[in-house]
């Protein structure tokens, strides 16, 4: 069953807040942070917050700590497991970086259920500081996309990755998001695809708005219970419509041994 690609954003929907500000929070530099904020785009103020960790003698180390001690909801694991268990393709689509993600998720012992990271470069330079870069050289080639910020388009990656599967693979998308940067892969994805947005979060007011701009099908949810149900839910669904196309394009339906006491198609069990 590897006929389904689930693209997950990382800050308030794999972990529950937002992992910069936790880092930043953590090791006590709120205000500092809140005082260039409105001076520097997100991405560029990061890589700047790493260079004044630096330079006030926190450690790598001490990034590593809090890293490892970041809020997640107790069922977003499980539901993460059962997917790649259940033979689905899981793919990260952040605009956090790659050291933050892949530190917390090899934390968390989830960092093999994951084909993909696409994020921002996230480096520790001679140094010892931690760099953090655009996914999109700005500079030199403007993604061009007025809905997102400069250095990530998540609409161009999530484009990206549908142009690269087959059209014969028949792939069906799930996306999980919560924020304004959420919206613009949205839209990019196709009908029969599912969009999977945070209740009350920002990519969620965007979508209603005009729902109608959105070819996926919606499936809101607010927690991490909801995720992992509605998650597996859709999963099961299509699964079970893959089957019936597979039988109904099949005429040797009689010769599919289907064992008579496991109920047809069983392919995850969802935890309620
Ligand atoms: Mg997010
Ligand atoms: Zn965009």
């Amino acid at each position: 069953m590897a006929g389904i690609v689930v693209v997950f954003d990382f800050d308030k929907t794999i972990i529950d807040c937002d992992s910069d500000n936790w880092v930043v929070d953590e090791l006590g530099f709120t205000d500092l942070f809140n005082q260039l904020l409105p001076t520097l785009p997100w991405n560029t103020l990061m890589d700047r917050m790493m260079m004044e960790l630096h330079s006030h003698g926190k450690t790598i180390e001490n990034i590593v700590e809090v890293l490892q001690k970041i809020p997640i909801h107790p069922r977003v694991i499980p539901a993460i497991k059962a997917a790649h268990a259940s033979g689905c393709d899981l793919r990260v689509v952040s605009d956090a970086n790659t050291f933050f993600i892949e530190t917390i998720l090899k934390h968390l012992g989830i960092r093999d259920c994951f084909s993909e990271i696409n994020t921002n470069p996230g480096f520790v330079d001679e140094e010892g500081k931690l760099r953090i870069l655009p996914y999109h050289d700005f500079n030199k080639c403007p993604h061009g996309c007025s809905l997102c910020p400069s250095n990530m388009c998540k609409g161009l990656i999530i484009e990206r990755i549908q142009n690269s599967i087959s059209p014969e693979e028949n792939k069906r998308f799930i996306y999980l998001g919560d924020g304004a940067g959420d919206y613009c892969p949205s839209l990019r994805l196709k009908e029969k695809y599912f969009m999977m947005p945070r209740k009350n979060f920002p990519v969620w007011d965007l979508i209603c708005k005009d729902p109608l701009l959105v070819k996926a099908e919606i499936h809101e949810w607010s927690d991490g219970d909801d995720l992992e149900r509605i998650l597996l839910q859709l999963i099961n669904k299509i699964s079970i419509e893959e089957s019936a196309q597979f039988i109904s394009a099949d005429c040797k339906l009689q010769t599919l041994s289907v064992s008579a006491h496991e109920p047809f198609p069983q392919v995850l069990r969802v935890q309620q």
